[in-house]
């Protein structure tokens, strides 16, 4: 099973992949994880990327194209995959056909998360995770149960994404209703797209994806 999960910054995607990950052993895709890692590492791409992801900014279509091409490869023919934000262009969403075709995949379900935009950027400026597990959390709607250390893991390390402050997060928007949203016809025609209600609590949302992709 291939799904791509599509939704402007903050509809919570990346949440939502992780469930999938838990409970279908599905590999989350997440090029701006991808990215992100790269940044950290100091690789070419990442030395590439940085600027561009501090703005907002798209990262270009063959650099991100290329990460997905090397994750599939490392994947197990058997395992699905979850694109979680990636296709973000037209572009992206044409090279993802060649790269599917060329590893006899196919895909199964497109699923929309639809959101408030001003909702959102509440949604993310407010944002933070483990340094160390990486759970996430919110300074208004998901405070560690105890103040400083981390539920899951214990640690006492967070951070924030240098991208999740309220003009970057404005542009992120932006780039998704200019450039993103214009790639959902291709699937529509497809007859393989699904909306959300992605304000909708987190467990509403993972339930109502269940009942599309089984
Ligand atoms: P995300 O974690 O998906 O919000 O991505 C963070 C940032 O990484 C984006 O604002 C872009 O700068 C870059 N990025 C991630 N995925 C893509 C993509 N598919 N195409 C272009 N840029 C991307």
């Amino acid at each position: 099973m291939n799904i791509i999960l599509l939704g402007p910054p903050g509809a919570g995607k990346g949440t939502q992949a992780q469930r999938l990950v838990d409970s279908h052993g599905l590999k989350q895709l997440s090029t701006g994880d991808m990215l992100r890692a790269a940044v950290l590492a100091g690789t070419p791409v990442g030395l590439q990327a940085k600027a561009v992801m501090d703005a907002g900014q798209l990262v270009s279509d063959d650099i991100v194209s290329a990460l997905i091409g090397d994750e599939l490869d490392a994947m197990g023919p058997g395992q699905g995959a979850i694109f979680d934000g990636y296709p973000r262009t037209a572009a992206q969403a044409e090279s993802l056909d060649a790269i599917l075709a060329a590893r006899g995949r196919k895909l199964d379900h497109v699923i929309e998360l639809d959101v408030d935009e001003d909702a959102l950027v509440e949604r993310i400026t407010g944002r933070f995770t483990c340094a160390h597990c990486g759970k996430g959390y919110h300074d208004t709607f998901e405070r560690p149960l105890v103040e400083g250390t981390c539920d899951k893991c214990g640690g006492h390390e967070f951070k924030r994404r240098p991208d999740d402050n309220e003009q970057t997060v404005r542009t992120r928007m932006a780039e998704y209703r200019a450039k993103t949203a214009p790639i959902l016809p291709i699937y529509e025609a497809q007859g393989i797209v699904a909306h959300i209600d992605g304000m909708a609590p987190m467990d509403t949302v993972t339930a109502a994806i269940e009942a599309i992709i089984t």
